[in-house]
């Protein structure tokens, strides 16, 4: 494993931290300074020093900043709302130390560079450790990621696990590898968190992605569930956090772009993850198409559930409702 130190700047910190305060956030006085503070948050962003070593040929357009500030400030929003920074018993007294997943894919790159610019701004104090699993699909570019991770001296760890051949042995012709194969990966990634001592394997889904599983459980699966932004994992020794839980795709794809990240294809396994995934994403993006707005206001929608307005009983105790209760509807 490569490991690298990284510089934090306080002056560029306290700036960033009005510039993306929500508006919940903002009390009445820091309002009434707001502008001024926003004119230097905005400023900081034009310096020289654009920020740590991934956003070195990131360009400096009005657009390209505003865009890197709103993917941060949703990611920031996520990581506060979802408490991953909350303690962590398993690690106390230890520093904090996160796993970040990198497939080659666009979210992942990312998560990776909107992660190492918190971290830089003093707003992340978690060590990141980039990991990417080079699972033997036929054709992988291995020299990608670690040329480029090296280049930048960002800390990472590559490791080769041929699970292409146990994917492509098990699953029977025809069928789609992608279950066994993310069971496998995360396995592994798991296992790695472990070894290098990270309290959390950080992966790099998003607001679609999330959108997408809560109407294939809704659709297909018979129940109210989508991916969680925090989970502890089944052997209770490691979170799985996803910081990117309130960013939208097409912010990460447009940020992707623009950073020019060396992208490696999604289908050198020749497998997809399914038709019905494909026919969600493409329903939900009718929606938004013809309704702008929809994504946003469904993903608030997941959060605030109303047991009281469902049919999960277990959630809501029915029978106890009745004139004379004093329990309010939640
Ligand atoms: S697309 Fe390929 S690499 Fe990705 S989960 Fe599916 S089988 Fe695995």
């Amino acid at each position: 494993m490569t490991r690298a130190g990284k510089a934090i700047i306080p002056d560029a910190m306290s700036d960033l931290t009005e510039s993306i305060a929500t508006p919940e956030q903002r009390s009445p006085d820091t309002e009434a300074s707001s502008s001024v503070n926003k004119l230097s948050a905005d400023a900081s962003f034009d310096t020289a020093e654009r920020g740590p070593s991934i956003y070195a040929d990131a360009p400096s357009s009005v657009s390209f900043n505003k865009l890197r500030k709103r993917l941060i400030r949703n990611t920031r929003q996520a990581i506060e709302d979802f408490s991953m920074l909350a303690p962590n018993g398993l690690h106390a007294g230890k520093p904090r130390r996160w796993l970040v997943a990198l497939s080659g894919g666009k979210d992942s790159y990312g998560l990776l560079a909107l992660l190492m610019d918190l971290q830089w701004r003093g707003m992340l104090p978690v060590e990141l450790i980039a990991c990417n699993l080079d699972q033997g699909q036929p054709n992988f570019p291995k020299h990608v990621l670690p040329d480029y991770l090296s280049t930048l001296g960002v800390a990472h760890r590559i490791e080769y696990r041929d699970t292409y051949s146990v994917v492509t042995d098990k699953v029977p012709e025809g069928g789609t590898y992608c279950a066994l194969c993310s069971r496998l990966r995360r396995g592994h990634l798991y296992r790695i968190a472990r070894e290098e001592g990270c309290e959390a394997l950080v992966l790099g889904h998003h607001r679609d992605d999330i959108l997408e599983t809560f109407f294939l459980n809704f659709f297909h699966g018979g129940r109210l569930a989508a991916m969680p932004p925090k989970l502890l994992n089944d052997e209770g020794d490691v979170m799985v956090f996803r910081p990117l839980a309130l960013c939208a795709e097409e912010d990460l794809a447009r940020f992707a772009e623009a950073m020019k990240f060396p992208i490696i294809p999604c289908d050198l396994c020749g497998s997809q993850d399914g038709l019905q995934r494909n026919a969600m994403k493409a329903m939900i993006g009718e929606i938004e198409r013809r309704m702008p707005g929809r994504k946003d206001s469904m993903i608030r929608a997941l959060g605030h559930a109303r047991p009281s307005h469902l049919l999960d009983r277990s959630l809501f105790d029915f029978a106890s409702l009745s004139p004379d209760s004093e329990k309010a509807q939640p």
